[in-house]
């Protein structure tokens, strides 16, 4: 992706070298989380959009304990190339919600933290995964993030942590739209196999409007970028991540969708460009 010379969001907050209960996060909430917590960030993070997460459910590890971390050269740059992504999202929604929608669209900010921190939707750590909380209307990503996505789940390029950091801000349109809290509702009253199941389609949903993102950013993409993105969706996958982890892909255990229908409602996305086209709730097939 093409970053030289496109200007940094002013919506990034960056919280350093968090140690237990991390900075910035209101200092009201002393000492560690607790298995009341942990109960509590587990059930609120299933619906609020954290998407790499069952990654880690199957490595067995038991939570990181992380300490605060030095501010590297390799947190900047992450922290750059957020920044910037983050700015291309802001263009392309405000862009698409006056043409498409006929309203106007508020930006997410997004907080790149290391270590762990505090948000309303419970703690996060490098082991939660980037996620986005509908409750403070921000995106968490972890920047050891990036280096997990190339070498812990073969999602190398830029182009693929640029989809990653799409498919959250995804969310936030989807909570602007007002599908967010209705389909957080439709869950407190289903099963848990519905209950997966309409978060399914709630991200692939995200997967398709990342990739009208993608659309409207053609002019930054380079040779191997849309694979990239493409190769991200395929990895995140819940079949693959599933057999990764060294079991039988259970399907009503799925909460983001196969790996090919991540991929495909990307493509949809990436195709058109269109808003309309991404209602995966009005899909007979997914
Ligand atoms: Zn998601």
């Amino acid at each position: 992706m093409r970053l030289r010379g496109i200007r940094r969001s002013k919506n990034v907050e960056v919280r350093r070298g968090g140690g237990r209960g991390g900075r910035g996060g209101g200092g009201a909430r002393a000492g560690g989380l607790g298995l009341v917590g942990v109960l509590f960030v587990l059930g609120i993070g299933y619906f609020t959009g954290i998407d790499v997460t069952p990654l880690l459910n199957g490595s067995g590890g038991s939570a990181p304990t992380q300490q605060s971390a030095p501010v590297s050269a390799e947190d900047d740059a992450a922290t750059q190339f957020t920044a910037q992504v983050l700015a291309t999202t802001e263009d392309v929604w405000d862009k698409v919600f006056r043409e498409q929608l006929g309203r106007a669209y508020e930006p997410p900010r997004l907080v790149v933290f290391s270590g762990v921190t505090q948000s309303p939707c419970g703690g996060a750590s490098g082991a939660t995964g980037p996620f986005y909380c509908p409750a403070d209307e921000k995106a968490y990503l972890d920047t050891s993030f990036f280096t997990m996505l190339s070498q812990r789940m073969g999602a190398e390029g830029d182009f693929a942590a640029a989809y990653v950091i799409a498919h959250e801000v995804a969310h936030h349109v989807q909570n602007q739209l007002g599908i967010l809290p209705k389909v957080n509702a439709a869950r407190q009253q289903s099963s848990q196999t519905e209950a997966n199941a309409l978060t399914v389609r709630l991200e692939l949903m995200a997967d398709c409007l990342s990739g009208v993102w993608a659309m409207n950013v053609q002019g930054l993409m380079e040779r191997g970028d849309l694979d990239e993105a493409l190769n991200a969706a395929r990895k995140i996958g819940d079949d693959h991540l599933q057999k990764q982890a060294g079991r039988v892909p259970q399907p009503h255990t799925f909460t983001h969708g196969t790996s090919e229908q991540r991929a495909r409602w990307f493509d949809r996305g990436y195709d058109s460009g269109q808003v309309g086209d991404c209602d995966t709730f009005a899909a007979e097939r997914l």
